[in-house]
C-alpha cells in the first residue's frame, strides 16, 4: 500500500468518458504530485472541462481509475452503469479539490465574506470563529480584504474571481482545480487573477489549470498536457511543449492562439 503522504494528490489512469454515444475522453492519464501545477490546453470541445470535472467526481466516467492521495475511487457497477460506491469518499475527495469556475459562481445573495465562509461551516462543520478568521486571511491574500462586506455584483470580474479563489482556499483543500479562470475577464483584469495564481504556484500549491492563456501556462506549470479530441496528443515540461512542439496539431494550435 502506497504511503498517502508520498502518493500523488490526483492520479487518473486511462479514463474513458462518454455522454451517451459521444466519446469525450478516450483513455486519458494525468498525475499531479504534491506541489505540481499541471495545465490542460487544447481546442474547445477537446474534453478539458470534462477531465477536470471527472477529477472531483462531478462527472461519472465509464472506465479507468481515479486515485486521490493513493486511494482509488471505489465504483459500483460498470460501463454506463458505473457510479462511485461510497458517498463519504466522494464528499472527502470533492471537498479536498476546490474548483474555480470561469463564471466565478458566487452566490449573489451573500456578501463576499459569507460566500467564503459558507462551505467550511456548512459542509465541513468547522467552527464559525475559526472560519471567519481564515476567510478574512484568504481575502487579504488575494487582495480584496476591503471587500468582505460587499455583494458580488458590486465587484469587478477580477475581484469576483479572486473572491472565488479565496472561497476555494478556505476549504483548505489538497489541490485547486481551475476551469478557464481568466476567460470571462477583460485583459486588464485577467492579470490580477494571473498574479494570484502565480503566487499560489510559488507557495507550492497543487493545481490543475484548464486555460487558454498560454503565457500563464508557460510561466506557472510544471507540466502541460495538450488534449485533442479526448486523447493526450502531446505533454511535457512547458519549455519543451511551447518551445519545441512535436505534433503538427499542437504546432497548429499554438499558432492559432498566439
Ligand atoms: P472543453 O472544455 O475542452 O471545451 P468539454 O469537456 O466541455 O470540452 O466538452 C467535450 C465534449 O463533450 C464536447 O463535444 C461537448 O459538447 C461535450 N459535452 C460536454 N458536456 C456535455 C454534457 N453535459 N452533455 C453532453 N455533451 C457534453
Ligand atoms: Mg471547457
Amino acid at each position: 500500500m502506497t504511503d498517502p503522504a508520498q502518493a500523488p494528490v490526483i492520479e487518473i489512469r486511462d479514463l474513458h468518458k462518454a455522454y451517451g454515444e459521444l466519446e469525450v475522453l478516450k483513455g486519458v492519464s494525468i498525475t499531479a504530485k504534491r506541489g505540481d501545477v499541471v495545465s490542460l490546453i487544447g481546442s474547445s470541445g477537446s474534453g478539458k472541462s470534462t477531465l477536470l470535472r471527472c477529477c472531483n467526481l462531478l462527472e461519472d466516467s465509464q472506465q479507468g481509475e481515479i486515485l486521490f492521495k493513493g486511494e482509488p475511487v471505489r465504483w459500483h457497477g460498470s460501463g454506463h452503469h458505473r457510479r462511485p460506491a461510497d458517498p463519504k469518499q466522494v464528499l472527502r475527495i470533492r471537498t479536498n479539490l476546490s474548483m474555480v469556475f470561469q463564471q466565478f459562481n458566487l452566490w449573489a445573495h451573500m456578501t463576499i465574506l459569507q460566500n467564503v465562509m459558507e462551505a467550511p461551516i456548512h459542509v465541513l462543520g468547522r467552527p464559525r470563529d475559526e472560519v471567519e478568521a481564515a476567510a478574512r486571511r484568504y481575502l487579504d491574500k488575494v487582495g480584496i480584504g476591503d471587500k468582505s462586506d460587499a455583494w458580488p455584483a458590486q465587484l469587478s470580474g477580477g475581484q469576483q474571481q479572486r473572491a472565488a479563489i479565496a472561497r476555494g482556499l478556505c476549504m483548505e483543500p489538497e489541490a485547486l482545480l481551475f476551469d478557464e479562470p481568466t476567460s470571462a475577464l477583460d485583459p486588464e483584469l485577467e492579470q490580477e487573477v494571473v498574479k494570484v495564481i502565480k503566487d499560489l504556484a510559488a507557495e507550492g500549491r497543487t493545481m490543475i489549470i484548464v486555460t487558454h492563456d498560454m503565457k500563464m501556462a508557460h510561466d506557472v506549470s510544471d507540466h502541460v498536457v495538450f488534449l485533442h479530441k479526448g486523447l493526450i496528443e502531446e505533454e511535457g515540461a512547458p519549455a519543451e511543449l511551447f518551445g519545441a512542439p512535436k505534433s503538427e496539431r499542437l504546432q497548429g494550435f499554438l499558432r492559432s492562439t498566439s
